[in-house]
């Protein structure tokens, strides 16, 4: 696996909104309208198999060109699409646009990577939502087993009855899952047990320190041998540095994912940079 230098290009957006009522409104009006307009934009970012070092699948994580401000990170915009309702819809056009490139991915490179794509509460305990992963897959032509959805450890437990049927049923499509963010929610480890996911991703924050902070070397090995020990596979999350990532192999963490390996990009950097891996 070649690390290539690449530059995150997006543009920081740093009006705190929470201090800023009329700014949040205006920005959430223009939400309204950004999904007609065709402003939102996937980016992709790798996850590599830490035994073989290769390219596995892609996360899809969404951005806003907005006309004025730039590309907005969704940190800023999700959570208010969350508390207006329009996730669902932002949340269905993420999901089929996702699949849809990695199909065409897969069928132009003939691989089989999977595409693994963030899901809000609202949009995961929705009427439709099984109903929609179902007839998105029909409509790509996307395998079912190319597709994770990630949920956190906030859907869960504000749902778990519902969590688990929804769960069995997407296992029963064939359709992976898994805990993102993991650490920093409050899941017990006995619902973990009765969830029917196939992963778990390690938060970032427990990654930063994992080096130098015996607590967090601690924690994410106990992640790791609990996932392991509930034959589940693990992703380790914000990986920096060459330093963490050897480590983690070292621990046997399964899939690795960040910066060092790769930033979140443009589809069409996806394609030329697995263009040239593939010409080696
Ligand atoms: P997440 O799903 O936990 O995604 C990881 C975030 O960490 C991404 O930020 C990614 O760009 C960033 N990241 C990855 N590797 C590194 C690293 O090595 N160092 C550092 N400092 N950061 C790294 P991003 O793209 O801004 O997304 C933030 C959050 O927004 C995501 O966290 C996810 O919760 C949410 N999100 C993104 N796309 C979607 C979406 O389509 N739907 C929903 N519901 N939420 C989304
Ligand atoms: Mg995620
Ligand atoms: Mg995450
Ligand atoms: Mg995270």
């Amino acid at each position: 696996y070649v690390k290539r230098n690449s530059s995150n290009k997006m543009a920081f957006y740093s009006i705190n909104i929470d201090n800023n009522i009329s700014e949040k409104k205006r920005l959430e009006n223009q939400l309204q309208n950004a999904l007609a307009e065709n402003q939102f934009t996937l980016y992709y970012q790798s996850f590599i198999d830490s035994r073989k070092e290769k390219i596995v699948g892609f996360e899809a994580l969404i951005r806003w060109q907005h006309p004025e401000k730039g590309l907005i990170p969704p940190g800023v915009f999700i959570p208010l699409a969350e508390e207006n309702g329009l996730i669902k819809e932002i949340g269905d056009w993420v999901l089929e646009e996702s699949c849809r490139e990695i199909k065409k991915l897969n069928n132009r490179f003939n691989r089989n990577y999977f595409i693994s794509v963030n899901v809000s509460p609202e949009q995961f305990i929705s009427q439709d939502f099984i109903k929609k992963v179902k007839s998105t897959l029909q409509k790509t032509g996307l395998k079912a087993e190319n597709l994770e959805l990630e949920i956190t450890e906030r859907t869960t437990v504000e749902n778990i009855d519902y969590t688990v049927k929804a769960l069995n049923q997407l296992q029963e499509l064939g359709v992976k899952t898994s805990i993102d963010d993991f650490g920093t929610g409050y899941s017990s480890l006995n619902y973990i047990k009765e969830f029917a996911i196939n992963t778990l991703k390690i938060d970032k924050s427990f990654i930063d320190e994992f080096i130098t902070d015996n607590n967090n070397r601690a924690i994410v090995n106990t992640i790791i041998t609990l996932a392991h020990s509930l034959n589940l596979e693990v992703v380790a999350e914000g990986v920096e540095t060459i330093n963490q990532a050897e480590k983690l192999k070292a621990v046997d963490c399964d899939l690795l994912q960040g910066y060092y390996y790769s930033h979140p990009e443009p589809i069409k950097n996806i394609i030329t940079e697995l263009e040239k891996l593939n010409q080696q």
